[in-house]
């Protein structure tokens, strides 16, 4: 098409710009429009005249009409082969042909989600219409009541361990955490059904976890304000999950509702998971989390995500021509908001890091360290060698894939880059790039600081239990209920390594136990002494009673273990020489007729000691 052709620029056909144009999208944003190519996550924002030339090309104008148009909307002429040419040089008219852009060849896609299409828009208008969201802001406001007035609510790591058995805890959070996810995203994606926009979804990498996220990108067609609903929906849901968590735990300890105990302590297991996932969901704007969604909505921005991280790599190293350029063509008022939304990642950063340390690596390692025994040493035919197997192949495999989806995004945005931005002089070494030096560099002390202890902690020879003993003999407790036991020393022990253990004194108060704790809670079946040992040296209270204790008086143990709910393993024990049994770590009571004083004493004075 000659028309197309100017002496500084190569040539563009026709159809080649017809096709092109018909995969854009285009969008009013405040007083700028977007022009977008959503397949490929690519937008850009152009002045008014720019969008009125793009549509009247699309309706069908030519060249010179649109340029008209255009330039009537400008009030000046508008150089409309410039226009294109920028678009096409930013990779808006890629075919779909394209190797780069071939339908699945690239995690960052995303993959259309055809069903969702097929949900009747009353039908998802109705979960997140006034009613609805009321009744979300209702699950907040509860959360938030009973976060602060019932800190025994509060999740403790222990809870995830609610089943008799660590590797069945583990395996059954795993698939109702996946599960959970999923629902996580419908809802944003039902939120978007319920405003007519498509919805898609992908696989990345966020900092070192794997993620499944619903692709937003097409709420750009929505004016910002109307944006929030599909940005929260996901919130909301795991709000609500929480609440009903926590409105279940509230009403089994108050005696409210008479559920199997199984109940509380699975609701035990996901207050722990919504708190860890809405701690994620809050804090983990370094890693595009749907709070970072709201924020760079709410602040105006298109890409804030790459240009805070090329901002905090420029201020602190440099950047190469392409990555400057590519900061360069993200627009002024990302780049500005990235001048101090680097904080929020290092401040995110750090806490994920944290959270990492105490929690992830510790529970990968040891689940890995106490199932590897099974894996070796058990016959295939066995269940727990295929359950350790799974466990090991789930914990292993989500790290492992981590570095494989980083490396495609790399690679996805390299061929998705500008190929002609005007490249920026490198700035002036001011107090701000000094201010985010230093903060980069204090914050990097105290995460290798975190990270030895962390790992100085794990690595950490068994302890030794003769300095405890001395302790608590020079130390008069002669006022504290029960019997003293000495401390026996307390290493980690596999599954095959139980077998061999030996206590002194039955049931055992302390010594050699699992790495995995076990939820506090009541449990209708015997519970593994080196399980439960754990949970003694986490300062829980254990009550056990003979299988052929007359229901009543479980019935009153029960009361008191809910009395002292976050502090109680209650169990059914067929191996006491008593009806009943209380210990604490270095503890003992057993007694065969029920004293609801004597038990309370126990309880009220030795937990949590
Ligand atoms: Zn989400």
């Amino acid at each position: 098409m000659s028309e197309l052709e100017t002496p500084s620029t190569p040539s563009m056909d026709e159809s080649e710009l017809r096709r092109g144009l018909e995969r854009l999208i285009v969008a009013q944003d405040g007083d700028e429009y977007i022009i977008g190519r959503a397949d490929r996550d690519l937008y850009v924002a152009v002045p008014e005249p720019g969008a009125v030339l793009v549509e009247a090309l699309r309706d069908g104008a030519s060249l010179g009409e649109a340029t008209d148009l255009a330039s009537k909307a400008a009030g000046e002429d508008v150089d409309a082969v410039d226009f294109l040419t920028g678009l096409r040089d930013a990779g808006m008219f890629a075919g779909d042909d394209d190797p780069d852009v071939s339908p699945g060849s690239e995690v960052g896609r995303g993959v259309r989600i055809g069903w969702i299409d097929r949900v009747p828009q009353r039908a998802a208008r109705m979960l997140f219409g006034r009613v609805a969201w009321s009744l979300y802001g209702l699950a907040t406001l509860t959360v938030i009541a009973l976060w602060m007035v019932r800190p025994d609510l509060w999740p403790i790591f222990d809870d995830l361990w609610f089943l008799d058995d660590p590797i069945w805890s583990m395996l059954a959070m795993f698939v109702v955490s996946v599960v959970l996810a999923g629902v996580h995203e419908v809802w944003h994606w039902l939120a978007g059904r319920a405003l007519g926009v498509p919805a898609r979804f992908r696989m990345s990498k966020r900092g070192v976890a794997l993620v499944f996220e619903s692709d937003l990108s097409q709420l750009v067609t929505l004016p910002r304000r109307a944006r929030y609903s599909p940005m929260l929906a996901g919130i909301a849901f795991d709000l609500s999950v929480l609440a009903l968590a926590f409105g279940t735990r509230l009403a089994f300890r108050e005696e409210l509702l008479n559920v199997p105990p199984l109940i509380d302590r699975f609701a035990g297991a996901l207050v722990f998971r919504q708190v860890l996932v809405l701690a994620w969901q809050f804090f983990g704007v370094a890693f595009r989390s749907d709070s970072y969604a709201i924020l760079a909505n709410a602040l105006g921005c298109h890409n804030l995500y790459r240009a805070t991280a090329l901002t905090l790599k420029d201020r602190v190293w440099r950047l190469s021509d392409v990555e400057a350029a590519e900061l360069a063509a993200i627009g002024p008022r990302d780049r500005k908001v990235a001048g101090w939304f680097w904080l929020g990642y290092l401040a995110g950063g750090f806490l994920m890091l944290v959270v990492m340390v105490r929690y992830i690596v510790p529970l990968t390692f040891g689940m890995i360290a106490f199932l590897t025994p099974n894996i070796t040493g058990l016959a295939t035919e066995t269940v727990a060698f295929w359950q350790s197997l799974a466990v090991v192949v789930l914990l292993v495999g989500q790290f492992a894939v981590v570095p494989l989806i980083g490396a495609r995004e790399r690679r996805h945005r390299r061929r998705n880059r500008p190929a002609t931005a005007g490249r920026t002089a490198r700035p002036v070494v001011g107090w701000h790039v000094w201010v985010t030096r230093v903060s980069v560099a204090v914050v990097a002390i105290l995460a290798a600081n975190y990270g030895i202890e962390g790992v100085l902690k794990f690595v950490e020879a068994s302890p030794d239990a003769s300095a405890e003993n001395a302790a608590a003999a020079a130390h008069d407790d002669s006022c504290l209920p029960g019997d003293r036991v000495d401390i026996l020393d307390y290493p980690h022990i596999s599954q095959q390594d139980a077998a061999t253990v030996e206590y002194n004194s039955n049931p055992a108060t302390s010594g050699a136990h699992y790495g995995m704790a076990v939820a506090p809670g009541i449990y209708r079946s015997t519970l593994e002494e080196p399980q439960l040992v754990h949970s003694l040296e986490h300062g829980r209270v254990a009550i056990q009673y003979l299988p052929d204790t007359p229901s009543d008086i479980v019935g009153e143990l029960e009361s008191i273990a809910k009395q002292y709910a976050p502090h109680v393993v209650m169990a059914p024990n067929p191996r006491l020489d008593t009806q009943i049994a209380l210990t604490a770590w270095g503890r003992i009571e057993t007694f065969d007729d029920f004293d609801e004083e004597r038990i309370s004493r126990f309880v009220g004075l030795l937990h949590s000691r």
